[in-house]
């Protein structure tokens, strides 16, 4: 029997057509709905636009839902697998968040396209097929959610956007793709063993901010931040994981006031470590409380601080990260 997907559409420019002023822009009617018809695929094909926003636009809400209708889907619908078409701007945030907290095992593959449903060379509906062949793949089950553009399959934990327009934008700096679609064979290469998964029904704690930090930056961000009560802070260090020792006022005052930091680096490769051991070096750093993260960007740290934030932990939050 042939196996049932579900297609959850959300907008991004994959649902999107360009103008003839070259602007680009949501369709009354998404163009995805129509041009699945064209595609070849031994799958019974159900799709739903249960969005359909840029993905600027996307906020945490719209996280729930799709987990909420994923589940659903999987638990009382019987679907086998599950692909997402998202705007690419914030599809790994989304990619990420699903990952850490979707309860089924089924594959989930998310994908979205650089040029709009009518531009020449548009990616979406080749996308979109690959997708759905690492949906429909065996292998893709127990890897968490994969994220499928341009012939690449890359996990959602370390996966980024890294070119405004290009087609070859999403990468995984520091090791690659997991795997690849050579026409229509969905091969995978390596397997991410740090696969984590967190019951998250509703983020009540959400206010989690990220800072990127500067050559000179003073206190004056982190300082209001400490004053403000919000839940948690996400600084993109320098290098391995240093700070200007002018901001480092700012970081004890968060501290004090028992907000956690977590440190991430905001070179775009590596990892940080609490290797130097000078004024706002990282061993400092560490020390005093900062939490070290392994190869998480900004934006990936702050869901996963928002994620633990949310769960009763049972160990000191930097041993999660
Ligand atoms: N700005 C668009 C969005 O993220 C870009 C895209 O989809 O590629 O919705």
């Amino acid at each position: 029997m042939n196996k049932k997907l579900l297609i959850l559409h959300t907008g991004g420019t994959i649902s999107m057509s360009e103008g003839e002023d070259g602007r680009v822009s949501p369709s009354a009617k998404n163009p995805l709905l129509l041009a699945l018809e064209k595609l070849n695929h031994p799958a019974t094909l159900h799709q739903e636009a249960i969005l359909n926003v840029p993905s600027p636009h996307i906020t945490l809400s719209h996280w729930l839902l799709l987990k909420n209708r994923i589940e659903k889907a999987v638990k009382a619908e019987q679907f086998d697998g599950v692909v997402i078409t998202h705007g690419t701007d914030t599809l790994e945030e989304t990619a990420y968040f699903l990952d850490l907290s979707l309860k089924v095992d089924v594959p989930v593959a998310i994908t979205g396209a650089m040029r709009s449903s009518n531009e020449l060379g548009a990616d979406g509906l080749i996308n979109l097929q690959s997708a759905i062949l690492v949906a429909l793949c065996p292998e893709s089950q127990g890897k968490g959610v994969m994220v499928v553009m341009n012939d690449e399959i890359h996990n959602a934990k370390f996966v980024t956007k890294t070119h405004t327009t290009n087609v070859a934008t999403f990468q995984t700096p520091t090791f690659g793709p997991c795997g690849l679609i050579a026409k229509n064979r969905v091969i995978y290469f390596q397997h991410l063993d740090q696969y984590e998964r967190y019951p998250v029904e509703k983020i009540a704690k959400s206010n989690v901010q990220v800072i990127k930090t500067y050559a000179g930056m003073d206190s004056f961000l982190l300082e209001q931040l400490a004053l403000s009560q919000c839940d948690g802070v996400v600084l993109e260090a320098l290098g391995a994981g240093n700070l200007p020792p002018s901001c480092l006022a700012g970081v004890s005052a968060l501290l004090r006031a028992d907000i956690p930091v977590v440190l991430v680096s905001r070179a775009f490769n590596g990892v940080t470590q609490d290797v130097y051991d000078y004024l706002g070096g990282g061993k400092q750093l560490k020390q005093q409380g900062v939490i070290f993260t392994t190869g998480l960007s900004g934006q990936k740290a702050r869901i996963k601080l928002l994620v633990l934030l949310n769960q009763s932990l049972n160990r000191p939050l930097a041993d999660y990260f």
